[in-house]
């Protein structure tokens, strides 16, 4: 993989781009594809995002957010667009694997393959240019800097403001992490400077949920929280009938597994959802307790250091049972 500013001058010709990302983008996922989709279409490229997934409700208002193509549900207009392509942009993600159904034909794409992302462990040969950079707060701000870098901040538009500042929020917590770097703030004062509305897309982001999902939390904390205080451990489990009974969908469950870590002393939160094909595991650390390795470890996952996901094929009772085995060999980490 060569680096990312060789790459700068062929943006200099017209491409027909396609952006990707992992399945079930978030909040990083989405605004990095649709503030990079802004800004490609500014220099007349044709570019079109292409989700391997559906994603949540809460991240639909974003601009151009109706020109994306989920691949489950429009698969042979991807894959004629795919096709087509000249350049590949995959944005936070660094492995096919993590698009589900789309990996292999990304894998056997011809087009040129450009990776901008912020997770561990990069399948670095898999792509002709990029940039992975474990310190960067979020693959937003990778796209801001690919931006500049390339010499267009003055391309910058409210839309592309808009994304990027989605996805820096929701990686960051609000800016709360430590991978809120001066440089973060400096950008978001740079975004700040095309107009764009911060408060609104606060509002659209957290406060615009049915009443479903605040009584779901409810239940979840009060009937499926275990407390491990030998770990300084907190874990959540959720099963398939309490999906059902509150009419829980994508996205809804997102940010539960912060909860786990408000509690004084816990470094580590564990959630598990049983959703339809697997068993599917979110993990929170505070300080030095390493998730990424934890879940590659235990269970087929990885991500950051602090936060990280992985999954299991088995039961949500057996799954449960296996974490609160393998937590014992962890403990001199956890106190
Ligand atoms: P979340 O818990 O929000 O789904 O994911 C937390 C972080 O871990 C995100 O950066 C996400 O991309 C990453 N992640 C989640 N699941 C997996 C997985 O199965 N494999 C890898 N490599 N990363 C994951
Ligand atoms: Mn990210």
């Amino acid at each position: 993989m060569q680096n990312i500013e060789v790459f700068y001058p062929l943006l200099s010709s017209p491409q027909r781009v396609v952006i990707t990302t992992h399945q079930k983008p978030d909040g990083d996922a989405m605004g990095s594809s649709l503030g990079l989709f802004h800004f490609l279409k500014c220099l007349n490229h044709t570019v079109t995002v292409i989700s391997p997934t559906n994603w949540a409700d809460f991240l639909d208002w974003m601009p151009g957010t109706d020109r994306v193509i989920n691949f489950e549900k429009h698969k042979e207009k991807a894959l004629a667009i795919l096709d087509e392509a000249t350049v590949l942009f995959c944005l936070d993600f660094n492995i096919f694997h993590r698009t589900k159904h789309l990996a292999t034909y990304l894998a056997n794409s011809n087009a040129i393959k450009v990776l901008i992302d912020h997770h561990q462990q990069p399948d670095s040969p898999s792509f002709d240019y990029g940039i992975s950079d474990t310190a960067k707060s979020s693959t937003c701000e990778m796209v801001y800097d690919f931006i500049v870098g390339a010499g267009h901040e003055n391309s910058l538009t409210q839309e592309i403001a808009t994304c990027l500042y989605t996805g820096v929020m929701t990686d960051t917590g609000s800016f709360r992490f430590a991978s809120t770097k001066a440089s973060v703030h400096r950008m978001v004062a740079r975004l700040k400077d095309t107009g764009f509305d911060h408060a609104e897309v606060h509002n659209h982001i957290y406060d615009n949920f049915l009443e479903n999902r605040l009584r779901f939390i409810g239940f979840a904390l009060l009937n499926r929280m275990q407390v491990l205080y030998e770990y300084n451990t907190a874990l959540m489990y959720i099963t398939r009938q309490d999906l059902h009974k509150y009419d829980i969908k994508t996205g809804d469950s997102e940010g539960l597994v912060n909860y786990l870590l408000t509690i004084k002393g816990i470094k580590f939160g564990a959630i598990v959802i049983d959703r339809d094909e697997e068993r599917k595991w979110s993990f929170r650390s505070k300080g030095g307790f390493d998730v990424n390795q934890f879940a590659r470890n235990h269970f087929e996952g990885g991500g950051h250091a602090n936060a990280s996901g992985g999954r299991s094929s088995s039961s949500i009772e057996d799954t449960v049972s296996h974490f609160k085995e393998v937590i014992k060999s962890y403990i001199n980490q956890l106190q």
